[in-house]
Parts: structure tokens; C-alpha cells; sequence
């Protein structure tokens, strides 16, 4: 069974993006090398584009790739995140993010949604329901 194949029709979810997982399992296999880069990272923007990105480890706290795919997307004018996976390296499939990326993720889409494993089955879930009673940074500034 291909990754396409995968089912994805369960009631009101909403849809997979398997395009975007191949990305970023594309990415993975290519470029994540040694300890630094092992993680790929792949968003959909909402006019379509697909960005990638890979993690940048540092032990001072070098960020995930999902923060960097932020700043590489901003970087081609890719501004509105619709959809992001992460990937991990050495096969190791779909990746949940962090909790630092669920709450950037938040703050910067928050309407976004991102694809996670539950078992086998991929699931494209708002970054909202990653979130249990979420802190909303914007809620929180002055005017
Ligand atoms: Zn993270």
C-alpha cells in the first residue's frame, strides 16, 4: 500500500494532504544528514506553494523544522501556512511537533492544521486541537 492509499476518509476530519507528506518524507530521505538536519519539515501555503525546511539542532536550542520552515517560507513570500507535517529522518514517518511549534504554530497560523499519526492512520488536525485550552499571544497585547 502506498502513502496515497492510506485512508483518510474518516467522517468530518479533515482531508490529508499526501502531497505535502511526500515532500517532506522527500526531503528527509535527501537531505537530513547526520545529527544536525533530522527532521523535514514541508508546508502548503494557501496559494498553493509547498515550502520544506529542515531542522537545525544546537544544543543552545537550535530550532525544530517546523520553525524553520516558518522563516523559509516568509523568506519566498509564502506568508499563510495552511497545512505542515514534519517528518522524521531514517524513515521514522510522521512526526508530532513540539510543544514550542504547537504554540508558534498558534500564533502565527491559527487556523492552520497540521498532520500527525495516530497509530497507522494519518490525520490532519486544526493546530487548535493540539492545543487544549491554548494560550492565544495575540489575546494578550495591548491594542
Ligand atoms: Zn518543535
Amino acid at each position: 500500500m502506498s502513502a496515497s492509499d492510506q485512508s483518510d476518509s474518516a467522517g468530518d476530519r479533515a482531508a490529508v494532504d499526501h502531497e505535502l507528506v511526500e515532500a517532506a518524507r522527500a526531503v528527509a530521505r535527501r537531505y537530513c544528514r547526520g545529527d544536525n538536519h533530522t527532521v523535514a519539515a514541508a508546508g502548503r501555503n494557501a496559494d498553493g506553494r509547498i515550502v520544506t525546511a529542515v531542522n537545525a539542532y544546537h544544543f543552545t536550542g537550535g530550532p525544530c523544522a517546523e520553525l524553520v520552515l516558518i522563516g523559509a517560507a516568509a523568506g519566498q513570500g509564502a506568508y499563510d501556512l495552511t497545512t505542515v507535517v514534519a517528518v522524521g529522518d531514517q524513515d521514522r514517518g510522521v512526526v508530532p511537533p513540539c510543544g514550542r511549534c504547537r504554540q508558534v504554530l498558534l500564533d502565527y497560523f491559527p487556523t492552520v492544521e497540521v498532520i500527525v499519526r495516530r497509530g497507522t492512520e494519518l490525520l490532519a488536525l486544526p493546530i487548535l486541537d493540539l492545543l487544549p485550552e491554548a494560550y492565544v499571544w495575540a489575546e494578550h497585547q495591548d491594542g
